[in-house]
């Protein structure tokens, strides 16, 4: 059967399923159906149906993921759309004027999935620019603009790309997407935390004291499919959030805040029963494969969804994506910032799970590239933040884990790799530093060299330097470069060196803010350093 019987019957397929059902659905929402055929092949939306935006992901040398998701009512218990499959147009331009188009087709918006669209575009010319949009019914979508990776092993001079994530909607303002959108970098990883599963609150509490919302999340604390997926819509209306996904393709991973705060494997940090909490992850998990520009290789399996996977940009980076939540065993001794305690040697603690962890390590054994990244969530940097008496650790991050985390230094060490950098999220500040097995007593040359990048808004506005980070900074050499600042990093990546810029918001609290270099730091090839640039 050719593409166009394809498409054909499933339109057909539509048709008949739809005629069935009669409008019933369609007369509560914003879909006005004139007769109902005609709706399915030419619906009429009395709001737009891209309130959500566009998105492109996970790009290869022959085509990349599209997104979208009919939402015209974004905020509806139905997001305004009738139980039906509606079928959309997309098209993928050589230029931004789709004066040559590349690839075009039809794709069904499934009620089962919130009636997002995922397109995987396949045929494209490697390494290259394109451009995408969306049609239904009469309406059409912003333009977004995505790119090929190069082909594998295939010489490449720089690659320039961001890194984002922990995105609280009630603690900022967005515009540090705005201004990453503005660099136009070949792609964005999104180490997580894109939504926050908290219910509304006009005031929280910080170390400073209460502090009052920018703005505030619809509702309650979510767990329901459409709860999610209200959630989701809300941080995707913002138009910030839009234009760095139109900008460029994103590599997405999830941390805790996608599902709920610092979960691991079955277990949620309230002592839920693993059977009831498997059934609130399997929705989240459902939520996050709607909004997110992934692969069919992402579509979730009852409570379990792979995200771990890898993407190789010519000779020059492997980047290996990873999952350091859904495969782990419980942090020890608790989830928080603590002392020192027995849990953290436990030995059959996992942190990737034994899958993840052969499928990373064969990964690097076998790669040729000139940098190997580890895209992850939590922090891989062996930082004392101050506890008396003793060392104290964040246990929900790599610090909690030391058989594991010896264990992926020392795999790093024995393939005799020195220019594995790893990209972190996670803890709303800027660190960067260096990696060694003995921990924070670094002498010899480090293993491996960490960037841990703040958030676009969780923890509000900021300052430089924390008073809290005086002592902490003073006391773990390992740790080169710290900034408690909202934005991003912007990695610029050649045969010689590994170039980060940390770009940080002057404040997040109105819509001017305004974003700078708070620090260009380098790791030369072959030196597994941090320096400054
Ligand atoms: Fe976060
Ligand atoms: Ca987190």
């Amino acid at each position: 059967m050719g593409d166009w019987d394809r498409l054909r019957s499933a339109r057909l397929d539509v048709s008949r399923r739809s005629a069935l059902k009669g409008f019933g659905a369609a007369a509560v929402t914003a879909l006005a159906v004139q007769p109902w055929r005609q709706a399915i092949a030419d619906p009429i939306f009395r709001t737009d149906p891209f309130q959500l935006g566009i998105a492109a992901g996970d790009p290869a040398p022959d085509g990349f993921v599209i997104w979208t998701r009919l939402a015209p009512e974004p905020l509806a218990f139905d997001h305004g759309m009738p139980a039906l499959a509606v079928p959309v147009d997309w098209e993928v331009g050589e230029d931004q004027g789709f004066r040559t188009i590349a690839a075009k087709g039809t794709a069904l918006a499934r009620p089962e999935l919130g009636h997002a669209v995922h397109v995987e575009v396949a045929g494209l010319k490697p390494g290259r620019p394109y451009w995408y949009r969306f049609v239904a019914g009469r309406e059409r979508s912003g333009v977004g603009r995505a790119m090929t990776t190069p082909l594998p092993g295939a010489a490449l001079d720089r690659i320039r790309f961001a890194v984002a994530g922990c995105q609280h909607y009630e603690q900022g303002y967005f515009t540090a997407y705005r201004k990453l959108a503005a660099e136009a970098p070949d792609f964005v990883f999104c180490y997580g935390d894109y939504i926050y599963e908290g219910r509304g609150g006009r005031v929280r509490n910080t170390r400073e004291g209460p502090v009052e919302a920018i703005r505030q999340h619809d509702g309650d604390e979510i767990y329901s499919i459409v709860d999610y997926r209200r959630r989701y819509a809300q941080y995707k209306m913002d138009p910030d959030l839009q234009a760095a996904h139109a900008a460029a393709p994103w590599f997405t991973v999830w941390d805790d805040h996608e599902i709920d705060n610092n979960w691991v494997d079955l277990l949620d940090q309230d002592d839920t029963p693993p059977g009831i909490f498997a059934l609130r992850r399997q929705m989240a998990m459902q939520a996050y494969y709607e909004h997110m520009p992934l692969r069919a290789s992402a579509l979730p399996v009852g409570p379990q969804m792979q995200i771990y996977r890898r993407a190789r940009f010519g000779n020059l980076l492997d980047l290996n994506l990873l999952d350091t939540r859904q495969y782990r065993t419980n942090q020890p001794c608790g989830d928080r910032w603590q002392p020192d305690c027995p849990g953290i040697n436990q030995a059959d603690a996992q942190m990737l799970g034994a899958a993840q962890e052969k499928w990373l390590m064969d990964g690097l054994g076998k790669s040729d590239a000139q940098w190997q990244a580890l895209a992850q969530q939590v922090m891989v940097m062996d930082l004392d933040r101050n506890g008396e008496p003793g060392a104290t650790y964040n246990l929900d991050s790599w610090g909690g884990y030391r058989i594991p985390r010896a264990r992926l230094l020392k795999g790093i060490q024995d393939r005799r790799l020195d220019n594995v950098v790893v990209l972190t999220g996670d803890e709303h500040q800027n660190y960067a530093g260096e990696l060694h097995l003995d921990g924070r007593n670094p002498g010899a040359k480090a293993i491996a060299t960490e960037f841990v990048a703040t958030s676009i808004t969780s923890g509000g506005d900021g300052v430089d330097v924390r008073p809290d980070m005086v002592w902490v900074q003073a006391n773990n050499p390992q740790l080169k470069f710290n900034n408690a600042q909202r934005g991003y990093m912007l990695c610029d990546v050649t045969r010689e060196r590994w170039e980060t810029k940390v770009r940080v918001m002057d404040r997040i609290s109105d819509r001017n803010g305004e974003i700078s270099t708070r620090a260009t730091l380098v790791v030369p090839a072959g030196e597994t350093k941090v320096v400054a640039g």
